[in-house]
C-alpha cells in the first residue's frame, strides 16, 4: 500500500500581493479613478457606437457606466468624431454621468488632438497605439505631438501595443538580430519580446518628452491566452508602470468569456494588472454591458473586489426536474444587479452579500446556511416547501405558487435592515 500524504491543507488562500506600480489618476469633475499604485483593479469598457453620433454614444457610455464601468473608452477616428467628443461629454454631464472618457486613437490621433483642442480637453485619458503612427521620423514626430498634447492638458496616456499592429520596423530589426544568434528564439518568442520592448521603449520616450511616469499606463494585448500570460509576466518584471490587462479579440459568447477569464485569472492571481477590459464580441444587437458584468464577475469571484451581491446556485440535476429554482436564481440575480446603481449609495456594503438558491435537500440547507440568505427549493418527490435561512438560521418555510415573490421580499427586507442602518442612524 502506498504511503498517504499527511501534509496539512494550505492556510494560504488568495492572490499574491499586487505588484507595486505607479498610480495613474484619471479624472473628470468630481470623479477620480486611480489605476495602479495599490488601488483596486479598475473595470473599463469600450463603446461600439459611431462616435460621430453623439447621442447614441452618450447613451451607451451611460449604460456602461451604470453597469459599473469606471472608465469608458470611445473611438476617436475621424474629424467628425473628434468634433462630437465635447458634445458627448456635455450630454453625459447633463445626465449626471461623470465617468472619465478615454479617447482611442490610431493613425491620425496627432492631428485630431491638435486640431480639436476641445476634444483633447473633454477626454480624461488618451490611448495611443505606437504601431499605428507611421514609420521612422514621421512616427516619432506623431508620437511626440500626441505626448505634447497630453502634457499640455495634463492627461494620462495608455500606450497600448497590440499584436495585430505591432511596430513592423522594430519587429523586423529584432527578427534580424535574432537570426544572427547562435541559438535563435522561435519567431513567436521574438514577437512577444518585441511587444514588451515596444511598450517600454515608448513609455521611456514619453517620459523623455515630459510625460510623468505616473501618467502612463501600458498594455500589450494579444489574442492567445498563453502568449498574454507570458508577455505580462515579462512586462511586469521589467517596469513599474500601471498595467492594463485584456485579451484582444477574445471572441464571442462563452469562448470570449472563458479565454479572458483564463488569461486574466492567472495574471491577477500573480498580482499582475491594475485595470481590465474584457473584449467580448457582442451577439448582433447584444448588450454591450456584458463586458462590464464579466469583468466585475472575474474580479469578484477571485475575491479581489465586490460589485454586486453574489448568487450561489447549484447546477441542478436529476433530483430537481422543475425549472423553478433556475428561474428563481436568474430572477434574483437579475433583480440584485439591476438595483445596484441605486443600492451602491443607498445600501453601502450590500455588494458583499451572498444569496444561495439551491435545487434540493442534498446541498440546499448546507449551502443556504453558509450564505447571508438562502433558500432550498424542493427537489423531485420532496415535500413542496422551501426553507429560508437568514444568517445561517432557518427563519421561515415558503410554500405555494408565490415562493419567488415572497423570497424576493425577504431579501429586500434583509438588505434594508442590514445595510440601510447607516442611513437610518
Ligand atoms: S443541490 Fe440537489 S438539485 Fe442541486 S445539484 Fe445538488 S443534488 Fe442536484
Amino acid at each position: 500500500m502506498s504511503a498517504v500524504d499527511k501534509s496539512p491543507v494550505s492556510t494560504e488562500v488568495g492572490p499574491a500581493p499586487r505588484r507595486q506600480t505607479r498610480g495613474v489618476v484619471c479624472r473628470w469633475k468630481d470623479v477620480s479613478v486611480q489605476i495602479g499604485g495599490g488601488a483596486p483593479v479598475v473595470v473599463q469598457s469600450m463603446t461600439n457606437t459611431d462616435t460621430a453620433d453623439a447621442i447614441a454614444t452618450a447613451i451607451q457610455v451611460k449604460e456602461l457606466a451604470m453597469a459599473g464601468s469606471e472608465i469608458v473608452r470611445i473611438t476617436v477616428n475621424t474629424p467628425e468624431a473628434a468634433q462630437e467628443v465635447p458634445a458627448i461629454r456635455e450630454q453625459l454631464d447633463r445626465m449626471g454621468v461623470h465617468v472619465p472618457l478615454c479617447g482611442d486613437f490610431h493613425f491620425n490621433g496627432h492631428k485630431l488632438l491638435t486640431q480639436f483642442p476641445e476634444c483633447a480637453q473633454a477626454l480624461s485619458k488618451y490611448r495611443i497605439n505606437p504601431g499605428n503612427m507611421g514609420g521612422g521620423k514621421r512616427r516619432d514626430d506623431n508620437f511626440a505631438q500626441m505626448i505634447e498634447v497630453a502634457c499640455r492638458w495634463q492627461k494620462p496616456v495608455r500606450i497600448g501595443v497590440n499584436w495585430g499592429s505591432l511596430d513592423q520596423n522594430l519587429l523586423a530589426k529584432m527578427m534580424d538580430e535574432n537570426s544572427q544568434l547562435p541559438n535563435p528564439l522561435e519567431a513567436q518568442a521574438v514577437m512577444r519580446e518585441a511587444l514588451v520592448t515596444s511598450a517600454i521603449d515608448n513609455a521611456r520616450r514619453a517620459e523623455e518628452l515630459g510625460l510623468p511616469g505616473d501618467a502612463i499606463v501600458l498594455s500589450c494585448k494579444v489574442s492567445h491566452v498563453q502568449d498574454l500570460i507570458s508577455v505580462y509576466r515579462v512586462l511586469s518584471s521589467r517596469c513599474d508602470y500601471a498595467l492594463h490587462l485584456g485579451l484582444t479579440e477574445a471572441g464571442m459568447g462563452s469562448k470570449g468569456i472563458v479565454a479572458s477569464t483564463a488569461a486574466l485569472g492567472v495574471l491577477l492571481q500573480e498580482g499582475i494588472g491594475d485595470t481590465i477590459r474584457i473584449s467580448l464580441t457582442p451577439e448582433p444587437g447584444g448588450d454591450r454591458t456584458k463586458e462590464v458584468v464579466v469583468a466585475q464577475e472575474i474580479l469578484q469571484t477571485m475575491g479581489l473586489r465586490a460589485f454586486t451581491p453574489m448568487v450561489i446556485a447549484c447546477p441542478g440535476c436529476g433530483r430537481t426536474s422543475s425549472t423553478v429554482f433556475q428561474e428563481l436564481a436568474d430572477q434574483i440575480q437579475t433583480f440584485l444587479r439591476d438595483q445596484m446603481p441605486v443600492w451602491r449609495t443607498q445600501y453601502p456594503g450590500v455588494e458583499n452579500m451572498n444569496v444561495a438558491v439551491m435545487g434540493c435537500v442534498v446541498n440546499g440547507p448546507g449551502e443556504s446556511k453558509h450564505a447571508d440568505i438562502g433558500i432550498s427549493l424542493p427537489g423531485t418527490g420532496e415535500i413542496p416547501s422551501a426553507p429560508v435561512y437568514v444568517d445561517g438560521v432557518r427563519t421561515v418555510t415558503l410554500k405555494g405558487d408565490a415562493i419567488a415573490q415572497e423570497f424576493q421580499a425577504i431579501v429586500l427586507e434583509y438588505i434594508d435592515r442590514r445595510f440601510g442602518q447607516t442611513q437610518k442612524a
